[in-house]
């Protein structure tokens, strides 16, 4: 609560002098166009997010940081990566901003600048990725197992019963499929690279 009344007397007297170069850093690394500097602060995107709860700063206070050149307070956030991608806020967003785009453009800059060091989500997410490279799709039951066993062993057991009416009811197999066209979903992936290293 402190943390959160100091960054809003900085950002107030930041304000004062705006200096716009971090936002439109940030939105020209997003992909597409990401109407960040559209944002009027209206906090719609907070009030209709799932996750604000479990986020330091909303999606809105995120794009006043921002506007406030506060860099490392920005990369530093747990925000972007509770964000689940859900798309609620750009449905409700006035601006049409693309608010998981920025999100990602966001990890991807905290983790080039080192400043988000807690490897909870980026191991999830590499995991994910082995498994696209491998079958072809998400291999749940090895991707949560995996992720458990590594994070959080003590929850495993708790997981356990919701894994096991997952696998009863067919909502999860307990093998995992490959996808027909793998060459061509390699083929796909490989060019992604090129095109990501070269950017
Ligand atoms: S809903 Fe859109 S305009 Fe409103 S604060 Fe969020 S990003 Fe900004
Ligand atoms: S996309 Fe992210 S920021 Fe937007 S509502 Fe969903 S979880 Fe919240």
């Amino acid at each position: 609560m402190a943390r959160t009344k100091d960054l809003e007397q900085k950002g107030a007297g930041l304000r004062k002098q705006e200096d716009l170069t971090l936002l439109h850093e940030v939105s020209i690394a997003t992909a597409g166009v990401s109407n960040l500097e559209m944002c009027i602060q209206c906090g719609s995107c907070g009030g209709s997010c799932p996750s604000a709860a479990d986020m330091d700063h909303t999606p809105r206070m995120i794009f006043a940081m921002l506007r406030a050149g506060m860099r490392d307070d920005v990369l530093r956030s747990t925000t972007p990566w509770v964000c689940v991608s859900c798309y609620h806020c750009v449905v409700r967003c006035p601006q049409k901003v693309h608010i998981p785009d920025v999100m990602y453009s966001l990890k991807g800059m905290a983790i080039e600048a080192k400043l988000f060091t807690d490897s909870t989500a980026p191991d999830f997410a590499q995991s994910f990725i082995e498994m696209v490279e491998t079958f072809g799709r998400s291999y749940e039951l090895g991707l949560a197992t995996r992720h458990y066993l590594k994070h959080y062993p003590l929850r495993l057991p708790g997981m356990a019963m919701m894994g096991f009416g997952m696998l009863t009811s067919k909502r999860m197999g307990i093998i995992p499929n490959r996808i027909k066209g793998m060459d061509q979903l390699k083929s796909i992936l490989d060019k992604a690279k090129t095109l990501e290293l070269t950017s």
